[in-house]
């Protein structure tokens, strides 16, 4: 032991606890609160861990350090296969042609023109929404919400969202609340656990884009007609 990463470290009871967490992607302050360490200890520990990984687990550590510092956004399959079927649930409630009345369950139903789900039931013209009870009802823009979940699930920051999607900062971070609440009704908590650690590492990312030299225009593309904002025109593009 006296020559490894972890020599002269304490409490190595925690150290196999702290390695999983770390590797799975869990924050600085859930590792340090979780285990009662603090930072110094979670900084000490998280190198002795990365070393000791780089040197047993090559692969392991090439395919986490890549994630870890975004480089590679790509995630292990069974968590592609669930940002895929989030996607598919949206495009397939989006597209659908059939459904059953809500108040009399009949499927004499007809859809409405437009990109949102709605029906008429014919035998009691009825209206409804197949959105209705998720958390996507009421929310504007149908032909957007694709591409602005997967940013969601790439880990983007509210301003990129913003910035991507032409939504305001309020719009955007609504609708970054109701796709993760999607995603959890969904049932896909290892999605989840993936945006939060792609998330927490989104600002480090962009600082250092931006030290580098790189540009982050300020997210002024806008999706609202414009002088409609308190006065402020907007430049569309
Ligand atoms: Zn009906």
């Amino acid at each position: 032991m006296s020559d490894s990463p972890f020599a002269n470290m304490h409490r190595m009871e925690l150290w196999s606890t702290f390695a999983v967490y770390l590797l799975a992607g869990w924050s600085s302050v859930q590792i340090a609160s979780r285990l009662e360490v603090t930072p110094k200890v979670y900084f000490s520990w998280g190198q002795a861990v990365r070393e000791v990984v780089a040197e047993e687990c090559p692969d392991l550590h090439q395919w986490w350090t890549t994630r870890h510092y975004r480089e590679n956004l790509q995630p292990p399959e069974h968590i592609a296969a669930q940002q895929q079927a989030v996607v598919t649930w949206i495009e397939t409630m989006l597209n659908a042609q059939h459904a059953t009345c809500p108040r009399c369950g009949g499927t004499r139903t007809y859809r409405n023109k437009g990109v949102r789900p709605n029906f008429k039931c014919d035998p009691c013209v009825t209206c409804f929404s197949i959105l209705s009870g998720t958390p996507l009802v009421g929310m504007i823009r149908p032909e957007l919400w694709v591409d602005f979940v997967k940013e969601v699930m790439d880990g983007q920051s509210i301003p990129d969202l913003k910035r991507r999607s032409g939504l305001g900062m309020g719009g955007s971070t609504r609708w970054r609340e109701q796709f993760l609440l999607l995603i959890e009704e969904l049932g896909h908590p290892e999605l989840l656990q993936w945006i939060t650690w792609m998330r927490s590492r989104r600002n480090n990312e962009a600082v250092s884009f931006v030290r580098q030299g790189g540009y982050l225009d300020k997210a002024t593309r806008s999706v609202y007609p414009q002088g409609t904002r308190k006065g402020r025109f907007v430049s569309q593009k």
